[in-house]
């Protein structure tokens, strides 16, 4: 846990957006690391490489890259559009984002003559014809969560047996599947997995992955538009119905009563529907009894925490598939300092990779302890989202219920802010879960409540001292 007591008072904003930056890098690196090992190397060599992350705005969602000429960007727009977005949105947690291109900066024309020529003389027109001609990505499937990279362990057995079934005969074995366990232990992970799988076996069926706030806006998309007919044709026709965070419908009236529709037309029809939760369904607050009881019909299967060979094992089959040395005593001490969960183990590794090829060095013990100091440090507190709403409502003397009504007054909005930042640094929850722990609100204002705070703690000596003061209280020093 990042102490920002112990900074330089000017430093604190600058730390933070450097963390920002090299947060966003990082995402940019793993989604392009992803695409090289799915892509024919000319095609990546062609397209995917000399695109350069360019900027993101978090308040709007917008993720630029710079692309070195007209002729690439055209082709990365109408190609691999799709399947960059879904790879970025899955990695900051976000529904949606808008991805744009721009041709010509510096650093990418720089390499503009190579890929001309790559382009002219390498790129085979009917390697680039079959990309052009593959079907666009109507499932919405990682192809890089397979159940191949999927580490099994105690923790994960029983979930991974099942889904393995699932994937082997849809509709067959266990309907509905509901998985459900904590953040970051592979929920998503094993939703495309079994996706992949079916796929895999016969590219014809009809699989769709959509977590439950896509659910939403498309529903409000078809509504709008008058075009729920389509919606509703549409969703009956999928053969395997693949829906992630489902606590997310909690609340969302209509979005339930559509959901049970499907549900029940799908179910009947011996479609397979595969849930997933961070609770069992009859813990879902704001979730309709007669969901929570279908989804209780087929087997319920949970998630834990991996173990620490499971986390010793993951890390190495990371590093393998990322093509990179990861010494055994520096596997072992990443596992034994983050323990909680698989993305934050994932994280650390990502930060040492990055660190060690920009520094041009091995991943070697002393790297591992000056790279992953943050992490390392041991945590002394582990702070939940519950924690800050209390600290910061008996900071401000409001009650934990006004910070997180619809209200906007001033001074119920500058206490939120400040939560929702806080939420952001001290938890593993994305940006869609705080939204949701505060009243419902949409993933962008809490990117928006975040970016405010951290821009007025390089500024405002006033707001510095006041998150200060929440973090002794929370942190306990
Ligand atoms: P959740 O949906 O439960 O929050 P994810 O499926 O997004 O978690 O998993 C977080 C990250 O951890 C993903 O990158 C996923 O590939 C990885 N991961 C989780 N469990 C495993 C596992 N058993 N083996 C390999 N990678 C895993
Ligand atoms: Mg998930």
């Amino acid at each position: 846990m990042e102490n920002a007591q112990s900074q330089g008072d000017s430093l604190v904003g600058d730390a933070n957006m450097n963390a920002q930056a090299l947060a966003i890098a990082e995402i940019w690196n793993k989604g392009v690391s992803v695409l090289r090992q799915e892509l024919d190397p000319q095609i990546y060599t062609a397209y995917i490489k000399p695109l350069r992350f360019d900027s993101y705005d978090a308040e709007n969602s917008e993720f630029t890259v710079a692309a070195p000429s007209r002729l690439v960007c055209n082709h990365v727009d109408r190609i691999f559009k799709d399947k960059i977005s879904a790879l970025l949105c899955s990695e900051l947690g976000l529904s949606e984002l808008k991805l744009k291109f721009s041709v010509g900066t510096e650093e990418a024309a720089r390499s503009t003559p190579v890929v001309v020529k790559k382009l002219k003389v390498r790129a085979k027109p009917a390697v680039v014809e079959e990309a052009e001609a593959a079907p666009p990505l109507s499932s919405q499937l990682i192809s890089k969560y397979t159940f191949d990279n999927f580490v099994v362990g105690n923790s994960n057995q029983f979930c991974h047996a099942a889904a393995m079934r699932v994937a082997d005969r849809p509709g067959l074995s266990y309907n509905p599947l509901f998985i459900y366990g904590g953040v970051g232990l592979g929920k998503t992970h094993l939703l495309h997995a079994i996706g992949n799988a079916v796929l895999e076996k016969n590219p014809k069926r009809r699989v769709l992955y959509l977590s439950s706030e896509a659910f939403t806006n498309e529903l409000i998309l078809s509504l709008r538009h008058g075009k729920m007919d389509e919606f509703k044709n549409r969703l009956r026709s999928i053969e395997v119905l693949l829906i992630d965070d489902i606590q997310f419908m909690c609340g969302k009236e209509r979005t339930q009563e559509e959901f049970f529709h499907t549900f029940n037309a799908l179910y009947s029809a011996k479609h397979q529907i595969v849930i997933t939760s961070d609770k069992i369904p009859q813990e879902i607050p704001g979730m309709e009894e007669r969901l929570q009881t279908r989804f209780s019909w087929g087997l319920t299967a949970d998630l834990q925490a991996p173990d620490f060979e499971t986390r010793v094992a993951i890390l190495k089959r990371k590093a393998s598939l990322e093509d990179f040395a990861l010494p055994e005593d520096v596997a072992h001490l990443i596992s034994e300092k983050v323990s909680s969960n698989v993305r934050e183990l994932e994280g650390a590794l990502t930060r040492l990779h990055a660190v060690s090829s920009i520094q041009n060095v091995d991943i070697t013990m002393e790297l591992a302890r000056s790279a992953l100091k943050p992490i390392l440090q041991p945590k002394t507190v582990n702070v939940s989202v519950d924690d800050i709403k209390k600290v910061v409502a008996t900071h401000f003397s409001i009650k934990t219920s006004e910070m997180v009504s619809k209200r906007r007054t001033k001074n119920l909005s500058f206490p939120r802010h400040i939560a929702m930042y806080l939420c952001r640094k001290h938890t593993t929850a994305s940006y869609p879960e705080i939204g949701n722990q505060f009243g419902g609100r949409d993933h962008s204002s809490v990117i928006h409540a975040a970016n405010v705070v951290t821009s007025k703690l390089t500024c405002d000596d006033k707001v510095r001292g006041i998150v200060t003061e929440i973090e002794k209280r929370l942190l306990g020093h």
